[in-house]
């Protein structure tokens, strides 16, 4: 019935996490803070299909900035323009959210905030040192509802 297939879906949003969800930091396409706007960084860019791209500083797992695709639009390649001029200028906000946060309360993230694309992080405190944050991916609003339309599928 339509309720038991409502409470199924709600149950995967309940009891999913983002980590179980998200794109591994190695299959995200991201680029370093230190790239240059001219004419091959910029082809790669549209080339890549992303709507928005992390920027990197230094280490893939150190990301500081996000640049939309449409960023570019009023950029020059043949100006040569520094990454980090556009990503100051636009300023997209950055959301971190936590490997264990429910695919219920991403959603409703997703659906007050300003972004709907979040960088997951985890507490990483296995090794001798200190504990840090560890970037596993990251997660969009697209990939909850993915899971959303992919429990209810099942339960046809
Ligand atoms: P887009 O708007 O770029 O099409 P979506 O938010 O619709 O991106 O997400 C589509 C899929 O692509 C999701 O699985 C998401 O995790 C993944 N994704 C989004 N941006 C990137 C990126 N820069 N690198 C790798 N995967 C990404």
């Amino acid at each position: 019935s339509e309720f038991v297939k409502e409470e199924f879906s709600r149950g995967t949003l309940r009891t999913k996490t983002v980590e179980d969800i998200l794109t591994p930091l190695k299959e995200c396409f991201m680029l370093p803070s230190s790239a240059v706007l001219d004419f091959s960084t910029m082809s790669e860019l549209m080339q890549c299909g992303y709507t928005r791209v992390p920027i990197y500083d230094e280490e893939r797992s150190n990301i500081v900035e996000i640049l939309y695709a449409k960023d570019l639009a009023l950029v020059d390649p043949d100006d040569c323009t520094p990454m980090t001029t556009i990503t100051k200028f636009y300023n997209h906000p950055l959301h971190f959210v936590f490997n264990d946060t429910k695919l219920d309360a991403m959603l409703e993230e997703f659906k007050k905030g300003s972004s709907t694309m979040a960088i997951v992080q985890k507490v990483n405190n296995e090794g001798e040192g200190d504990p840090f944050y560890e970037v596993l991916g990251l997660v969009t609003l697209e990939d909850v509802i993915e899971e959303i339309i992919k429990s209810e599928i099942l339960d046809e």
